[in-house]
């Protein structure tokens, strides 16, 4: 599947402790422009999916998957504006899939269009969830929410989550990460396969979608690039696909 992103506002609050090394942050701070981060601000790329090459084909092609606003949190309360002229542009390309991963998840159902109904089907929500207490706040709401596509993001992983009581049919996959950076904090192996197990019992899709920098397997910690961390992911070999 094709894979493209559209990123129609930046910058972003920090709001839990997944954000404290906040990758829009680090990035932004690379390019001299830490202030950035912090404030909102609607990009030139807000109507990106609406536009079109010189043969008037549109320049996202059908059937893409849209990784969206990952330079921001979707749900954002200063994007509210915003957001509608994006649920607009949502609507009208059906023909694409929107990933979105949020870690406002309070926010969401009071934000949503008027014509959502069951959920639109053409947009998968991630609920990031990079702990146990995060976990247990945000996942009920997730859950009582209607969405057509779920995905449960634990990343960066922070602790031994035990996910056991959300994991159900409703719940189209699970996907696990360590993190990146510097200062990243360590990701256990032992707390990914204890995530995988709880998957496999529940009949749920499981991904170990990246290690992170600092990675901690057999009592063993590695440093591992940037580079290589989903790769180093991918070798481990774990995912699981539980068809319905
Ligand atoms: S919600 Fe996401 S984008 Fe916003 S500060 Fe936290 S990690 Fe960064």
């Amino acid at each position: 599947m094709q894979v493209s992103s559209w990123n129609p506002w930046h910058g972003c609050k920090k709001i839990s402790p997944g954000c404290k090394n906040c990758y829009v942050y680090r990035q932004d701070a690379q390019y001299g422009a830490e202030q950035a981060s912090s404030q909102f601000r609607v990009t030139a790329n807000l109507k990106l999916p609406l536009k079109r090459s010189r043969n008037k084909s549109y320049k996202i092609p059908s059937g893409t998957l849209v990784s969206t606003c990952f330079t921001s949190d979707f749900f954002l309360d200063e994007a509210d504006k915003s957001r509608e002229i994006a649920w607009e542009i949502i609507r009208r390309r059906s023909d694409l899939n929107f990933l979105i991963f949020t870690k406002r998840i309070d926010r969401v159902e009071a934000v949503l269009p008027s014509d959502w109904g069951d959920g639109y089907e053409n947009v998968i929500i991630g609920c990031t969830t990079e702990n146990q207490d995060r976990a247990d706040y945000r996942l009920p709401i997730f859950k009582s929410i209607p969405i057509k596509h779920r995905l449960i993001i634990v990343a960066p992983i922070l602790e031994a989550v035990d996910l056991s009581t959300y994991l159900d049919s409703s719940i189209d996959e699970v996907s696990v990460g360590g993190e990146s950076g510097y200062y990243a904090r360590t990701c256990d192996y032992r707390w990914v396969l204890n995530l995988r197990e709880q998957c496999v019992s529940a009949g749920v899709t499981f991904c170990f979608h990246q290690t992170g920098a600092n990675f901690v397997k057999d009592g063993v910690r590695y440093h591992i690039k940037r580079a290589l961390q989903m790769s180093q992911a991918r070798k481990a070999n774990i995912d699981y696909k539980f068809n319905r």
